[in-house]
């Protein structure tokens, strides 16, 4: 299917990889297990969740659970499952009126699209969606997303650029209530001129957000790239320093080997990842759905 055409990059690493180590009739022994643990950690599912998923491995083989090579990849694949709870895949929702959707991420990260793919995905299903230029600090940040909102005919509030983000946030809440909008998606900058700077205009906006539709934002959604590896999880940490990000949009998968990476997120930032970008498309989304995705990496 689609997401297994999408993630065929990181399967094919996955695959060969294991079939290497899985041989048909070889004993399940330490050097094995050594073996499969080290694989694991190079197709960026991360120490700490190979730890966990190696421990197991060993006491299912103990207690003769699993007892020939071919046991290992359904052992593997159940126990990855496993790991997401059923909560984590539910956008936050408003009870009444407009749900508020603050959207976070580095320059080049891939917020922009991912932006445009949740409003595509969100006005596809009958939503009444806006988005809100709020990343005014970026030449063509305000011009791009305009682009996008044409493209997929959702409404758009903005200023010029270098205006007030949170004059432009203020205007779109009032908008969102005016025009009683099932979802408010915020772009906010992805970059200032510190670190500081950029935290202090997102708790901002934030709580210009908060005031005007109270019990919002919702859902506060950090887009990061999925093909930089355990470098998307540093960057997400120094989000999660100064703002409470509900979710993590995993974007890029399509082009990497590195899909391994969803499960050490799972692990390091325990954060759930809500959406998966796939393509360059507004329709290139998908909901995180464990069960599927586990089988399109070892499919
Ligand atoms: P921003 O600077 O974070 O707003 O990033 P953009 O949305 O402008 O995206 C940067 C580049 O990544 C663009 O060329 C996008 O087409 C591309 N891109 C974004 N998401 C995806 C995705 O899921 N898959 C692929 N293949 N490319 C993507």
């Amino acid at each position: 299917g689609y997401l297994k055409d999408r993630l065929s990059k990181t399967r094919a690493k996955i695959n060969s990889s294991l079939s290497s180590i899985i041989v048909l009739g070889r004993k399940i022994d330490d050097e094995l297990i050594e073996e499969l643990e080290e694989t694991l950690i190079s197709d960026d599912i991360g120490v700490e969740t190979t730890d966990k998923i190696i421990d197991d491995l060993r006491i299912a083989y103990k207690k003769k659970e699993i007892q020939k090579t071919d046991d290992i990849i359904p052992f593997l694949k159940n126990r990855m499952k496993d790991y997401w709870p059923e909560r984590d895949r539910q956008l936050n929702t408003a009870e009444s009126g407009p749900t508020v959707i603050l959207v976070a991420g580095v320059n080049g990260s891939g917020k922009t699209t991912s932006i445009a793919k949740l409003a595509f995905n969100l006005s596809s299903a009958g939503n009444n969606v806006i988005v809100a230029a709020c990343d005014t600090f970026r030449a063509a940040a305000v011009d791009q997303l305009s682009i996008w909102s044409e493209r997929i005919g959702v409404q758009i509030i903005k200023h010029k650029q270098g205006s007030d983000p949170a004059a432009v946030a203020f205007d779109a809440c009032e908008a969102a209530l005016a025009r009683n909008a099932d979802f408010l998606i915020v772009d906010t900058a992805g970059r200032l001129h510190t670190q500081q700077h950029l935290m202090k205009e997102l708790e901002k906006i934030k709580s210009i957000i908060a005031k005007k539709i109270p019990g919002s934002p919702h859902e506060v959604i950090l887009v990061v790239d999925g093909t930089t590896g355990q470098n998307a999880i540093a960057q997400a940490v120094n989000f999660t320093k100064s703002i409470n990000v509900t979710g993590i949009f995993l974007a890029k998968l399509d082009g990497t080997a590195r899909g391994g990476i969803v499960l050490a997120i799972k692990d390091q930032l325990d954060i759930p990842v809500k959406f998966v970008g796939l393509g360059e498309k507004p329709e290139d989304i998908a909901e995180f759905e464990p069960g599927e995705f586990v089988e399109a990496l070892f499919g």
